[in-house]
């Protein structure tokens, strides 16, 4: 099958993070063992889903880790031309779909390649590493990672994560986390503000409080200037409490999230952050017994990336991509968690991350030849 072939089936599995991606992973795994490879699914605990490994080549260290997700974000109230799960060729150089760039168009040229890789007398092995549930938080990969490391014998040592990047190696990567804080104060009428404790005068002052925290990291000199911006943002985005204008609200719920850079640790803004709520709950129990402020993780820590511009992955991965320079990103992948797990990581895959998650997103055909050249560029590699 050719890569826009491969590329048309994959687009036409409508997998969205959260959803069985059964059918999309039954095809991969069949495709992939017509070709002689053995398989194995890492399944979900409870619900019909799985990610998939395998190998090809021999069973010797220092292989390399191909890694793509299986889902793709929703598509519903988006106002698209095409049928968004039907591959759509308009003439333009484009290939149309969801998911056509982020991330099927990376598996595309890599399942398209595989039949090379067979005849190819590899000396090293390649590995195959698909995910689910990506989009909704990077949930699969910290268990794919864990069944890599423990079924191989041997040890790969380079983890390339095809999310586009218009092929140019992405060497770090924000790590985030997203909170919900509820705080519960006491109900009453308006002209009672100083008699009861508002949990949305509250709520202010807390989100206030994240922000000064932001900017007091920055003036510490938590800086990375290889990000835009240079620093950890925290944000809040939605707030919610308050039923009328003349009664105190009892309850308020916000919702804020950390995006890091790779020095600066979560899970220390959340410690800092819960001491002063006990604060705050110490000083207002004494207007009101019941105050109480409590935050949770809604959205799981994903790690940052922070490969270093010296690492051996990076010249390996500028070789095969013919491009001498790098980057970062903003956005959440699944780097920082292979990084994590021991291999060397970097982000680098066809198309533009613009084009993901949107309307009518494409894969231009120039990005999707370059993308199965670097897989050509590392089967050639591996083989010498
Ligand atoms: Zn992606």
């Amino acid at each position: 099958m050719s890569v826009e072939e491969i590329l048309a089936k994959l687009v036409s599995f409508p997998v969205l993070g959260g959803q069985s991606n059964t059918s999309i992973i039954t095809w991969i795994k069949e495709y992939v063992e017509s070709f002689g490879i053995p398989t194995v699914l890492v399944p979900h605990a409870i619900e019909e889903k799985a990610s998939l490994h395998c190998r090809i080549g021999p069973a010797v260290n220092e292989g390399v880790i191909l890694s793509g997700h299986t889902d793709v974000v929703p598509v519903a109230g988006q106002d698209w031309s095409t049928n968004p799960w039907e591959l759509t060729d308009k003439g333009d150089g484009k290939l149309y779909g969801r998911g056509s760039c982020d991330m099927k168009g990376f598996i595309a040229c890599v399942l398209a390649v595989l039949p090379e890789m067979i005849k190819a007398d590899l000396q090293r092995p390649i590995y195959f590493a698909f995910s689910y549930d990506e989009e909704i938080g990077c949930l699969a990969a910290p268990e794919l990672i864990e069944a890599i490391t423990d079924h191989y014998d041997e040890k790969p040592k380079f983890a390339i994560i095809g999310e586009p990047s218009l092929m140019q190696p992405m060497i770090g990567q924000k790590g985030i986390v997203i909170y919900e804080t509820v705080v519960n104060g006491s109900a009453g009428h308006s002209s009672r503000i100083r008699q009861e404790v508002s949990a949305i005068h509250e709520s202010a002052r807390l989100i206030l409080w994240l922000e000064s925290k932001m900017n007091g990291l920055v003036e510490a000199g938590h800086v990375d200037e290889r990000f835009t911006p240079p620093h950890t943002s925290i944000h809040c985005g939605i707030v919610q409490g308050g039923i009328a204008p003349n009664v105190i609200a009892d309850k308020a719920v916000f919702n804020w999230d950390v995006r890091v850079i790779p020095k600066d640790i979560a899970k220390n803004i959340l410690t800092d952050f819960e001491q002063h709520c006990r604060q705050r709950e110490n000083e207002l129990r004494a207007v009101f017994p019941a105050f109480k402020i409590e935050t949770r993780e809604i959205h799981p820590d994903v790690p940052a990336l922070d490969t270093a511009e010296t690492d051996e992955i990076v010249g390996f991965v500028q070789e095969l991509g013919q491009n001498p320079t790098w980057s970062t990103v903003s956005y959440a992948a699944e780097a920082g968690q292979f990084a994590a797990g021991g291999y060397q990581a970097i982000i680098c895959g066809p198309g533009s991350i613009e084009q993901a998650h949107r309307a009518d997103e494409f894969i231009a055909k120039s990005e999707l030849e370059r993308g199965v050249k670097m897989i050509r560029q590392l089967v050639q590699k591996l083989s010498t």
